[in-house]
């Protein structure tokens, strides 16, 4: 057994330091804690001492955590509840040793770690950026079980525990001090030296800080801690609509444990543990997470170049992509040069660019100054002049192969071969525009989903002539923009829209039928969509989501034919959300149905459930279309862009996920029934689907 935790003793204090000798981070799985219950029953008892320190080895590192992946095997309720206890006990040795107890948090301090912290009597930190103290286990879909429950309300109240427990939200060092979750910060260089110091100084007992009038209200009467407990709970069932059950036990828990010690209470929070971490949604969440880790350093390529940094792009288009690009590398302190034909869209897009920013200065995230230093990293020109010596130059004219190719023609000829090209474009072929230009090695498409700076998802895109190199610096070059990446085969719609575009168009399908635009968007929502299809194709332009299905259509055929209502309501001038009508009218905040829609009445009762199988089956269809084509490899590469490129519900854990939680046979049989009874273009069974399901397989290997 490799020694992940040592004691060290010095000058009368001891020191238990983490360090994981193959990681990078510090976890705490089972062999590390048994590690720690050694070192602390050793200490176990000691006066002599004058404190215990608790401490990383690890830069930038206190300790990140449980280690997900063997949470993920604690699906057996009891073997979930013997965990959660055993941890406990172990954290438990800390808070009865006779000395001062400190943690010593230079880094990441999170979720097991932040609760072995909270077992310490203190807690200092170093300023350093690198420390983010939270709970983030409500993310997972279950809740912390190593005694967070009962501690970290015994530090701060309940009031302000509670959201930290609900939202999983991590905090910096500054915001730790002010919200009492450290005691102390010192600077990172002398932090060893310090904390010792304090340590020393450190009474064994801590001074219980006075509460105020109204938290005592809340927090001690049973009338103050109903309405604080009833709050949470409708908070929580409106923000989750009831599809993560960790909150609601999480405030539970709270409920039950209020006033008993981390002992007394034990059991109820290792029940509340033991019944999540089991469960679909937990499961899916982690599966989920461990699919982030994944695709944060996926290799798309066998290259391994070292990262060079992107100093200076160009961004040729203003529109509202360009314009949101420019303030992305802006933001990342990447000087850009946007170029347009067009002065007012040059002008719109520092508008937009400051006003992004304003949003930062307005919520206290940016101060005025950094505002004015980002925005002058944005320089605009109707000339190519200043693109010459750019890293990338990203392209986002119009959606016209014509004018991309003129475009891409010009860049080839005045750029040296350290420059990529990269094309925004969101369905036209990477192919025809590389092979008019002189270099088209390097170019490649780069897809960022709008809005810019919210959404995560690129998809890089190579063309068959594209080089590794430059598929390897684009990659990087995304990654450092802070987005995940999913490099995709040069297919029209790539993965995210080819597979959301028959989605969108059997929802207009559906409605031709008479389904209301309400009913579709309530099925969609109570699946867990964060906006149903017609909310979204308000959204997105009716104008856009037909054009797209004409490309999609023009690419696949008769499977994907473009839905007729889509080209009325195009043609009626019901636009969307951009002309405050589309499916439905826009006053203030107010949505109302387009009284003008005038839809058939069903000539059947759809219910919600066939509903929402014609609007996921296709997607499913579709999505093992891609993998049999080899449009990205794996089945976690689809669900992993639809859930940051779509909002496919995470707690679902993605698309193809679903599909074989549903099982493939029955996904298949629905698929057979629509194409009996509906169409039988749009539901043919896609091969791929059709073999996995005959021989009982899943599109994740079991
Ligand atoms: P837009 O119409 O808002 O902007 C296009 C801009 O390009 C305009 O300002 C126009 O003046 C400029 N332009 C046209 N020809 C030019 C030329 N030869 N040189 C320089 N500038 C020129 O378009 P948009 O919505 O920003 O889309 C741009 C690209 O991004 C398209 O390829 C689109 O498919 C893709 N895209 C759009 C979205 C979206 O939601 N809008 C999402 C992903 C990708």
């Amino acid at each position: 057994m490799t020694a992940k935790v040592r004691l060290t003793e010095a000058e009368n204090i001891a020191r238990i330091e983490f360090d994981h000798p193959e990681k990078d981070v510090n976890l705490l799985d089972t062999e590390t804690l048994l590690q720690l219950k050694d070192i602390l029953a050793s200490l176990r008892g000691r006066v002599d001492l004058s404190a215990v320190l608790v401490t990383s080895a690890k830069p930038r590192v206190f300790i990140a955590g449980a280690d997900i992946r063997e949470v993920e095997t604690f699906t057996d309720r009891e073997l979930a509840f013997s965990k959660s206890e055993g941890a406990k006990a172990i954290l438990q040795m800390i808070e009865d040793l006779k000395v001062p107890t400190v943690a010593v948090i230079n880094g990441a301090c999170l979720g097991g770690g932040f609760e072995l912290a909270l077992a310490c009597r203190y807690r200092v930190a170093g300023f350093s950026d690198a420390v983010r103290i939270g709970l983030p286990e409500i993310q997972l879909g279950i809740v912390p079980g190593m005694g967070g429950m009962l501690r970290l309300p015994r530090l701060l109240g309940i009031i302000k525990a509670l959201p930290l427990i609900l939202t999983g939200k991590m905090v910096g060092a500054k915001d730790a001090l002010k919200l009492g979750l450290v005691d102390e910060l010192f600077p990172d260089k002398t932090l060893p030296e310090q904390a010792a110091a304090f340590a020393r100084n450190a009474p064994l007992k801590r001074d219980e800080r006075p509460l105020s009038f109204l938290t005592r209200f809340f927090e001690k009467t049973s009338v103050g801690r109903y309405w604080v407990f009833r709050s949470a709970r409708k908070r929580v069932l409106t923000q989750t609509r009831g599809a993560y059950p960790a909150p609601l036990r999480a405030i539970e828990i709270l409920r039950k444990t209020g006033g008993l010690t981390p002992v007394s209470g034990s059991r109820i929070e290792s029940e509340g543990f033991a019944d999540l971490v089991g469960s679909e949604v937990a499961q899916n969440l982690i599966r989920l997470y461990l699919l982030n880790e994944r695709y944060k350093k996926f290799p798309w390529t066998d290259l391994r170049l070292a990262p060079e940094p992107v100093l200076t792009c160009g961004v040729v288009g203003a529109g509202v992509m360009g314009g949101g690009i420019a303030q992305l590398l802006s933001n990342r302190n990447i000087a850009v040069r946007v170029k347009d034909i067009h002065t007012e869209a040059l002008g719109g897009a520092l508008r937009e660019a400051y006003r992004l920013y304003g949003e930062s200065v307005r919520r206290k995230k940016m101060k005025p100054f950094e505002r004015d230093r980002k925005m002058s990293l944005i320089s605009t020109g109707l000339t190519r002049e200043g693109l010459r010596g750019c890293g990338i130059i990203l392209e986002a004219v119009v959606e016209d192969l014509g004018v991309k190719q003129k475009v891409f023609r010009e860049l080839g000829a005045i750029t040296g071969p350290g420059t990529i090209l990269a094309s925004n474009t969101s369905s036209l072929s990477i192919h025809d525009m590389a092979k008019g230009t002189p270099h088209p090695e390097r170019v490649i498409g780069l897809h960022f989903f709008n809005p810019v700076n919210r959404m995560p998802l690129v998809e890089v895109i190579p063309a068959d002539v594209t080089s590794q190199e430059t598929i390897e610096r684009t990659v990087q070059f995304a990654r450092s923009l802070g987005k995940t990446v999913v490099v995709v085969k040069d297919v029209r719609g790539f993965l995210v829209n080819r597979i959301l575009g028959p989605y969108l168009n059997e929802a207009g399908y559906l409605m031709a039928e008479g389904i209301s635009p309400e009913r579709l968007d309530a099925a969609a929502r109570k699946f867990g969509m964060p906006m149903g299809p017609a909310e979204l194709l308000d959204h997105v332009g009716i104008d856009v989501g037909c054009k797209v299905a004409h490309i999609l259509e023009e690419a696949y055929g008769a499977r994907m034919k473009t839905a007729p209502l889509l080209e009325r309501l195009v043609g009626k001038g019901y636009l969307g959300k951009k002309v405050s009508l589309g499916l439905y009218r826009y006053k203030g905040k107010q949505a109302a149905r387009n009284p003008g829609l005038d839809l058939p009445k069903p000539a059947r009762v759809l219910p919600e459930e066939e509903v929402l199988k014609r609007l996921l089956s296709v997607m499913v269809n579709e999505a093992s279309r891609c993998l049999d084509e080899k449009v990205v490899a794996e089945a976690g590469a689809v669900d992993i862009g639809m859930i940051i490129g779509t909002g496919f519900p995470p707690f679902r854990a993605g698309l193809l996920r679903y599909a074989d939680h549903t099982g493939l046979k029955k996904i298949v049989e629905d698929l057979e029934r629509f194409a009996a009874s509906v169409d039988r273009e749009r539901f043919t069974v896609a091969p791929l689907l059709a073999r996995l399901a005959a021989n009982g397989q899943t599109f994740y290997p079991s």
